[in-house]
């Protein structure tokens, strides 16, 4: 089993990607929602993870600020990928969505 460490490197490489395809104009919303579900396998790899919460910006557009407090179990977000958020509309070009999973822990 890949082990969280290297989720999250992953996860920094797709991010890395999405923002040079970003800046240069280019769709970048594949690579973005990589990123985002490489989080979502490093927190259930740590394998004390068992619901995530999305969690906006103060500045949030309006999908996104929507969105935000979110809660849903680990399945369920690895199955809908609801980040990046879709209609995102933060930036210049097709929404460089800022939102992540908050990690909450079974108790
Ligand atoms: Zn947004």
């Amino acid at each position: 089993m890949t082990r969280p460490a290297e989720w999250q490197h992953l996860k920094m490489l797709h991010l890395k990607r999405a923002f040079e395809k970003f800046m240069a104009g280019e769709p970048h919303l594949d690579e973005l929602r990589e990123s985002n579900r490489c989080e979502l396998e490093a927190l259930r790899a740590s394998g004390i993870v068992e619901r995530v919460e999305i969690q906006g910006c103060r500045d949030s557009c309006p999908a996104c600020f929507a969105f935000a407090g979110r809660e849903m179990n680990l399945t369920e977000a690895l199955a809908k990928a609801p980040l990046p958020v879709q209609g995102c509309t933060h930036g210049n070009h097709e929404g460089w969505c800022r939102c992540e999973y908050l990690a909450i822990m079974a108790t």
